[in-house]
């Protein structure tokens, strides 16, 4: 047996097979060919097996999915097809005498950089899909076309990490556990995993070696352990404390349907983080009194072009009906940092967490927000929705979303769509500069939710996601805990509600103290919920 130390994310403890996640090979090194000929020919032969797979994966989405969805298949056959783009591949193998697959790389890099001077959203559209089908060239000439796992049972997923958009690509029911050689439990991975209620160790270390796939092991979220190829007597010990912990879970149903109050009668709001649509029946589970933070960005991850209107639609009336007039708080979309999807083409920045992310993005490219906002009003007709901004610095942004939001509801009434000129609007208080002008933001906004995770990161200028500064990473500190008050004090003094969303809203030894604060609600991963719920019913304040 074989002990390796990482970091727990969520105290859990999962037994089965390693397996490693593959990766797809994007890498098209440039390579020098004496047989042009050969290259053209494994080319053809890859353009012929990517036709096959198109034709497949048309039938099954027509089958699944319907015309509509099928047609981009189609596509995408006329794109592998289209005669300037083989030509553009061919020539470049014949007159610089390279590999295929560099061919295939360059062809769509001239397509796309040509592509997007033309402000066309048709066009962008169309980049992506070239993307999209180099991709697939490459990965089948180098033979490393898969990006994922495949097993029948459910397993531990080992990798050297995962990003946001592969994580929310997994098929959870074949997900025991998350363990990988970096990574840092602040990060959105860990985050998700929490959410899935998925035990987790990152920040393992290069001796979690590819050497370990297929081996069995105990994964124990709550040490940050795993141990390869236990012997007998450890998984015996191990199987027992995962009954016991089951039965720990059963025990705190019993707190369903009961209120989140004080024994002094203090009355809190426990909702719930969500990141995709199918959260909602976790949160339903574990009894939320609603949803305090939908990362809308999740829908944006890990495809291949922008959701439309209509998709996102459907998302938010879904989520909005399954929670049966329960508040449910949508975050717009905070891409940027960690959350990076290509087809946004946004430049290479040196410092990302600090730079074009979130309300950045929508601002500089209203299009994309305004395609959100018309979804979220649209969807505000069936359900309690509010809407909620990420990443604001100053009240000029809130106005300016103010200004955009007032043209998406002229354009829908003159269109006839029903919506709620109600809805509720919020901000993330997560920059030191929204805490400390929380005052003028409050007289601008219906409700503030504290993000901890990045106030945390701001105030102290620690990168939540360098494993490396973990130790230094407090999210106790006095600076952040002031910070908070500040913003409690404000919302209340101008009458408006305060939350938490960040992590720190379930850590049950501030549970206390954010009570003291008077924070109206804390919103947790779903199995937070009900912990959460038995640490506010035990605790007193008038004393
Ligand atoms: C936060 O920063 O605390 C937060 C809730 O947002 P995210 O973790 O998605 O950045
Ligand atoms: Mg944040």
């Amino acid at each position: 047996m074989t002990v390796l130390n990482g970091k727990g994310v969520l105290d859990g403890i999962a037994i089965g097979k390693i397996v490693f996640y593959q990766r797809k090979g994007q890498e098209a090194v440039k390579r020098h060919v004496e047989n042009t000929e050969e290259e053209l020919r494994r080319y053809q032969d890859a353009k012929e097996q990517e036709a096959a797979d198109l034709k497949k994966l048309y039938e099954k989405a027509l089958h699944e999915a319907g015309e509509k969805s099928a047609k981009i298949f189609e596509i995408h056959q006329m794109i592998l097809e289209d005669i300037d783009f083989c030509d553009a591949i061919t020539d470049t193998i014949k007159s610089e005498r390279v590999n295929a697959e560099y061919a295939v790389k360059k062809a769509c890099d001239t397509y796309i950089q040509t592509i997007s001077a033309i402000d066309d959203p048709y066009l962008k559209e169309r980049a992506a899909d070239i993307r999209d089908i180099s991709q697939k060239l490459i990965g089948i000439l180098t033979n490393s076309e898969s990006d994922t796992f495949t097993s029948e049972e459910p397993v531990i997923i080992a990798a050297d990490d995962l990003t946001p958009s592969e994580t929310v690509q997994l098929d959870k029911s074949k997900i025991l556990a998350f363990i990988t050689i970096n990574g840092s439990v602040n990060s959105h991975t860990a985050i998700l995993a929490r959410s899935m209620n998925i035990p987790a160790v990152v920040a393992v270390g290069e001796e979690l070696g590819l050497k370990y796939n297929g081996n069995n092991a105990i994964v124990d979220g709550a040490s940050g352990r795993i141990y390869i190829a236990p012997d007998a007597e450890t998984v015996r010990l191990f199987s027992e404390r995962r009954e016991a912990k089951k039965a720990e879970q059963e025990q705190l149903h019993s707190l369903k349907g009961k209120k989140s109050v004080t024994m002094d009668g203090k009355e809190i709001n426990i909702y719930a983080n969500i990141g995709r649509p199918e959260d909602v029946e976790a949160v339903l589970r574990n009894d939320a009194e609603g949803i305090g933070l939908f990362r809308s960005e999740f829908l944006y991850l890990g495809r291949e072009t922008y959701p439309t209107e209509e998709e996102q639609f459907q998302a938010y009336r879904s989520v909005a009906e399954n929670m049966q007039g329960k508040q449910v708080i949508i975050r717009t979309l905070d891409i940027g940092a960690d959350k990076q999807a290509d087809y946004f083409e946004m430049p290479k920045e040196a410092n990302p967490a600090m730079g074009c992310r979130a309300i950045r993005i929508c601002l500089t490219r209203q299009d994309i927000f305004k395609t959100q906002l018309r979804a979220l009003y649209r969807a505000s007709a069936f359900g309690n929705i509010a809407i909620m901004f990420p990443m604001i610095i100053s009240v000029g942004e809130v106005r300016a979303i103010k200004q955009i939001i007032h043209a998406v509801q002229l354009e829908l009434s003159g269109e006839g769509a029903a919506y709620n000129p109600e809805t509720k609007l919020g901000i993330m208080v997560e920059t030191p500069a929204a805490a400390l002008i929380s005052d003028e933001l409050a007289k601008e906004v219906d409700f503030f939710s504290i993000g901890t995770n990045d106030l945390t990161q701001y105030t102290l200028a620690i990168d939540r996601q360098n494993p490396s500064l973990e130790h230094f990473y407090d999210a106790h500190h006095k600076a952040v805990l002031t910070l908070i008050r500040i913003t409690a004090e404000n919302a209340h003094k101008n009458g408006i509600f305060v939350g938490i969303c960040g992590e720190l809203g379930a850590d049950l030894s501030l549970t206390e103290t954010f009570l003291r604060m008077g924070i109206d609600e804390l919103s947790v991963s779903a199995p937070c919920v009900l912990p959460l719920r038995k640490k506010v019913m035990e605790t007193r304040m008038d004393r």
